[in-house]
């Protein structure tokens, strides 16, 4: 395993991506579990999303939770935005870092923002160049870029073109979203070397959802490739708004504790992690997926 990266930067999007597909939750509670999160030695959380609150009741309080939250200074928050709207939104409220967001797949774009692809795409523009103008950066997530609710397959060369455009206007890096745990290694692998043999020079993040269980396998194929840059989130927060049940992202705490076992570096304290994933199971009242959660790391002993 001597040629995956030394270190990973890994975004917790726990409290945004998590949060939003959870019932809603206090205010207060969500500036809890990033004031914890804020201590774990995470550099990136993505804290919030500038929606409107009629599409998405769980991040109405957005503005009063980035108010609230005790920012650490060794910590970089994003704010993800659905349109310029949003985008304004989260520059006058001081985000330096933005995350704009598009679906590959037309159907679950219309249905999430109802306009085409395309129309999202020239919105975007705009909001690279808002970003750009107040010194923020914005980084384009594509999602559903392996697969769609609706259409089913999305073929690696439209989710390529989506991402192109994007790196086009501007963006200065691209994130590609398995929104509903479609991705497998070998899909992993196609898409990530169609995207990089076009921009060998645009940083990428990966986003794994957990819905058919392949997240973990899915973040090692893309290490071997190369890939140093991966979201996560605390327990495994959150869920599939398509697949009722079905688990969310990949658990933070699971990621920390395998790749480290391969040496390679997070910077995040895993006991500390799994503390703030328990805090994350009582905020949202049930059972979280995490295993690591459950059992603890494979140091962990029992007195005999
Ligand atoms: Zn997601």
């Amino acid at each position: 395993m001597s040629d995956l990266p030394d270190r990973i930067s890994l975004r917790e999007v726990g409290p945004r991506d998590g949060l939003q597909n959870e019932d809603p939750v206090p205010t207060d509670a969500k500036v809890a579990l990033i004031d914890q999160l804020s201590q774990t030695g995470v550099r990136r959380i993505e804290a919030v999303s500038f929606v409107h609150p009629k599409a998405i009741p769980q991040m109405a309080d957005a503005d009063d939770v980035w108010r609230q939250i005790r920012r650490a200074a060794a910590v970089r928050y994003s704010a993800l935005v659905p349109n310029s709207r949003g985008a304004t939104r989260a520059l006058d409220a001081g985000f330096a870092e933005l995350e704009a967001v598009v679906s590959a797949s037309d159907t679950h774009n219309r249905k999430n923002v109802n306009r085409s692809t395309e129309e999202s795409l020239d919105d975007i523009a705009i909001i690279i160049d808002q970003a750009h103008q107040a010194g923020a950066t914005c980084q384009v997530i594509v999602s559903t870029a392996w697969g769609c609710p609706y259409e089913g397959e999305v073929p690696v060369q439209r989710t390529v073109a989506v991402a192109s455009r994007a790196v086009a206007d501007g963006a200065d890096s691209v994130s590609f979203g398995d929104t509903t745990g479609m991705a497998t290694p070998s899909r992993v692998q196609a898409l990530v070397g169609a995207f990089r043999s076009r921009h060998p020079q645009t940083g990428v993040n990966l986003h794994f959802h957990n819905t058919r269980g392949t997240g973990l396998a899915n973040v090692l194929t893309a290490l071997e490739l190369g890939v140093a840059d991966f979201d996560a989130s605390v327990g495994g927060l959150g869920g599939c708004p398509y697949a009722p049940g079905a688990t969310g992202n990949i658990a933070t705490e699971e990621l920390i504790y395998m790749v480290e076992d391969m040496g390679v570096a997070t910077g995040i304290d895993l006991a500390a992690m799994i503390e703030a994933a328990a805090a994350a199971e009582r905020i949202v009242g049930r059972t979280l997926p995490s295993q690591v959660l459950r059992a603890g790391p494979r140091t962990r002993t029992i007195a005999p």
